[in-house]
C-alpha cells in the first residue's frame, strides 16, 4: 500500500475509481456475492445492495505484473486463486486485512492497458460494471456466481448511475443540517434569450432549466431551501437575478450555464466552474467543478476560475457560474442531449454544493 501511495498515477486513479462514500452497517461476511469478467474486456460485480467500493490499479513492479483490485466490506471466507488465460495472469480472492474482501485481478506483462480511461459504473443497488481491456485479445470468461438475475432490469439502468429513485439513495449525498441553509439556483438564459444553441439544436435555456430543477428536488429532499430565479421559459433581466438572490438572503448562488465554442468547433469540450471573490466562492466552485467531472468522462477540465460574470460579481453571497460542457462540442453535447446525463450533472452539483454546505455551513 506504501508504494501505491507513492505511486501519483494510482492516487489518480484511486480518487476517479473511488465510489459511494455510505456508512455502512458492520457485515460480518464478504459484500461480493458474484463477479465475471467477460469476454469483451468488462468486469461485472454483484454485491450486497448499497456496498461501498474502492478500486485501485498499480503499474507492474518486479514481483506482481498490472494489478487492478477491488476492496469490498466483510471478509471473506475461503481466500482462492483462479488462473488466468489471455491477457490475464491469475484472479485472485483474499482478505487484505480483517473484515475485508479483496478482488485482485493481475495481468499478464504484455498487456496494453489504458486505466485513465477506467470508470466504475453502478448499473443498479448491487450491480457493477469497469471495461478493462480491449476484445483484441482472445480472452475466455471467468467467473463466479451469477451476475446479472434480470438481464431487463439491468437495460434500464444501462445509461445512468442515477436513473431511479432507490439509486439516488444508494449514491448518498452528504447530509446537512436540516432548514438552516437557503440556496439560490439561477437557470442562465430563457425566453427569447435561448443562450447556446448547440449540435442539433441543442438549447441552453432547455438544458439548464431542466438541470437546476433536478438540483432543486435533490435539494429539497436535503433540507435545504431552494428558490429558482426562473422556473419557465422567461426572460429575466441580470440585475432582477441578482437582487432576488440578495433579497432571499441565500447562503449560496450558483448559476447554471452551458457553453458554446466560437465558430461552432466540435473538438472544444469541457468543464468550468468561475467565482468572481472569496475564498468560499472558491470552494464553493471546486467542489461543484469536481464532482461534475466525475460524471463527465472524456471532458476536459477547464479549470476552477476568476470569472467577473455580472450576476456573481453583483450577488452578496459566495456565489458560482458553472458551465456544464459545450453544446458545440461533439463529446459534450451528445451527453447533453440525453435525460440520463442531465440527471447526473444535477446530482454532482447538488453533492458539490452539499459538500460544501456541510463543511463551511
Ligand atoms: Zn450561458
Amino acid at each position: 500500500m506504501t508504494k501505491f501511495l507513492n505511486n501519483k498515477l494510482c492516487r489518480f486513479l484511486s480518487f476517479f475509481l473511488f465510489l459511494n462514500p455510505a456508512t455502512l452497517p458492520v457485515k460480518s461476511s464478504s459484500d461480493l456475492a458474484a463477479w465475471a469478467l467477460k469476454t469483451n474486456g468488462v468486469l461485472e460485480l454483484r454485491t450486497k445492495p448499497n456496498s461501498t467500493l474502492k478500486a485501485y490499479f498499480q503499474k507492474a513492479n518486479q514481483i506482481y505484473g498490472d494489478r487492478f483490485w477491488v476492496d469490498f466490506p466483510g471478509e471473506l471466507k475461503n481466500p482462492r486463486k483462479i488462473k488466468g488465460n489471455g491477457p490475464i495472469k491469475e484472479i485472485r480472492l483474499g482478505k487484505p486485512n480483517k473484515g475485508k474482501t479483496r478482488l485482485v485481478i493481475e495481468f499478464k506483462e504484455e498487456t496494453n492497458l489504458n486505466p485513465l480511461t477506467w470508470r466504475m459504473i453502478g448499473l443498479d443497488q448491487n450491480t457493477w460494471r469497469i471495461k478493462l481491456f480491449v476484445p483484441k485479445y482472445s480472452f475466455k470468461r471467468i467467473a463466479e456466481g451469477v451476475v446479472k438475475k434480470k438481464i431487463e432490469n439491468i437495460r434500464v439502468n444501462q445509461n445512468s448511475i442515477i436513473t431511479t429513485k432507490s439509486s439516488h439513495d444508494f449514491l448518498q449525498l452528504p447530509n446537512v443540517k436540516q432548514n438552516k441553509f437557503s440556496v439560490v439556483i439561477d437557470p442562465g438564459h430563457g425566453g427569447p434569450d435561448p443562450g447556446a444553441i448547440g449540435i442539433g439544436g441543442i438549447r441552453e435555456t432547455d438544458v439548464v432549466l431542466e438541470v437546476s430543477k433536478i438540483v432543486k428536488s435533490l435539494l429539497s429532499k436535503k433540507g435545504v431551501k431552494v428558490n429558482l430565479t426562473r422556473k419557465n421559459e422567461v426572460d429575466l433581466d441580470l440585475p432582477l437575478r441578482v437582487s432576488f438572490a440578495n433579497k432571499m438572503n441565500a447562503d449560496i448562488f450558483v448559476s447554471i450555464h452551458a457553453n458554446a465554442s466560437r465558430g461552432k468547433r466540435r473538438d472544444i469540450n469541457g468543464l468550468e466552474t468561475f467565482y468572481y471573490r472569496g475564498w468560499r466562492g472558491r470552494l464553493l466552485a471546486k467542489r461543484i467543478q469536481n464532482q461534475i467531472l466525475r460524471v463527465s468522462p472524456g471532458s476536459p477540465d477547464r479549470g476552477v476560475k476568476q470569472g467577473r460574470f455580472y450576476v456573481i460579481k453583483n450577488t452578496r453571497m459566495p456565489a458560482v457560474l458553472v458551465e456544464i460542457g459545450f453544446l458545440t462540442g461533439r463529446i459534450d453535447a451528445r451527453r447533453l442531449e440525453k435525460p440520463s446525463h442531465r440527471k447526473r450533472i444535477a446530482y454532482s452539483i447538488a453533492k458539490g454544493i452539499l459538500e460544501y454546505l456541510s463543511k463551511v455551513g
